[in-house]
């Protein structure tokens, strides 16, 4: 079977370096094994959708070296490739769901739901049996002040195990674990979790590599592929990158974003080499094309452990960003 990967970035700002790792994987795992690759651009959460970034995150992806068959700017025979141009796929993914009748309106906000419950202060939790029985108290009241519900998959009760790639066996009870799946949010978007398996079916994708903050979505992704009668592709999930300070890189606070680097004069080819190193895929970093690095990508190398980035890497690169 002919591999087809894809990279989906959500154009909520400028790429940064744990992006452009990730991305950076997913194109030598496709270009490896003589795939396709796709890039297909998440744009479904408006109100976060930086606009600029939608054709500029394309634009630091090409200067790092990265290439695409199919995609917004080259298309392709699944096209749209942006998310907010699909949205007929999603609605007739809705129906079939709907169909079966496990799709049901939730009036309850998520303030509601963290009452509800004794989910770690700031978390939301697990929606199952108790938050069923409180939506249903509460619906009438929420119909009759004219609140708009989201739409939520009834998930069965079952276990889903699977093997990751790279992150190795995975189990997650459906109504513990994952509990029923928001699949159209309350402010009218679609939601995550249902357009990633309507593409990644529509687009014929065989294996999803992304970072590991997305392990825990993949069981309920699983569910959504049961539902619709379709095999899921395998999963492969990358341990992320850490700033300096051992936190999350975040697009939102513009940390180390591949624009800020190239406007200071980094070449692509040290990001690149910076990050082959950061993997275990060179003993040093060293200067090479995207190109050039595929030589070295081999998984089995890859090192398991989150990396965290120090001072004398940032150095490295040449320029210090703002
Ligand atoms: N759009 C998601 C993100 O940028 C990635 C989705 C996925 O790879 O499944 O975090």
């Amino acid at each position: 079977m002919l591999y087809r990967g894809r990279y989906a970035p959500s154009p909520t700002g400028w790429l940064h370096l744990g992006n452009a790792r990730t991305a950076l994987v997913a194109w030598w795992r496709a270009r490896s094994l003589r795939g396709r690759f796709i890039l297909r651009v998440e744009d479904l959460d408006r109100p976060r959708t930086v606009v600029e970034a939608v054709s500029g995150n394309l634009d630091e992806l090409r200067w790092l070296g990265i290439d695409w068959d199919e995609g917004p700017d080259v298309g392709g025979p699944h096209a749209p490739y942006l998310q907010s141009e699909r949205e007929d796929l999603y609605r007739a993914t809705l129906d079939r769901l709907r169909v079966k009748g496990s799709i049901f309106e939730c009036y309850l906000s998520r303030k509601e739901l963290r009452e509800l419950s004794s989910a770690p202060h700031g978390q939301t939790p697990t929606y199952g049996p108790s938050e069923r029985a409180a939506n249903e108290r509460a619906t009438r009241r929420k119909v009759q002040g004219g609140k708009s519900p989201s739409l939520r998959y009834r998930v069965p009760d079952t276990v889903i195990e699977f093997e990751d790639a790279w992150a190795g066996p995975q189990a997650a009870s459906a109504l513990t674990d994952i509990g029923d799946i928001v699949v159209y949010r309350a402010d009218g978007a679609w939601a995550y979790q249902l357009a990633v398996v309507a593409d990644d079916i529509a687009m014929g994708v065989t294996e999803v590599v992304r970072g590991d903050d997305l392990l825990p979505s993949t069981a309920a992704q699983i569910l959504l592929y049961r539902a619709l009668g379709a095999a899921p592709p395998s999963f492969a999930h990358l341990p992320l990158l850490k700033g300096t300070d051992g936190g999350r890189l975040s697009k939102r606070r513009g940390s180390l974003t591949l624009k800020a680097l190239r406007e200071v004069g980094v070449p692509a080819g040290r990001v690149v080499g910076l990050l082959a190193y950061s993997l275990g895929l060179l003993e040093n970093p060293a200067e090479l094309s995207a190109a050039e690095a595929l030589r070295h990508f081999d998984p089995s190398h890859i090192v398991w452990t989150p990396f965290r980035l120090a001072e004398p890497h940032l150095a490295w690169l040449g320029a210090r960003p703002k």
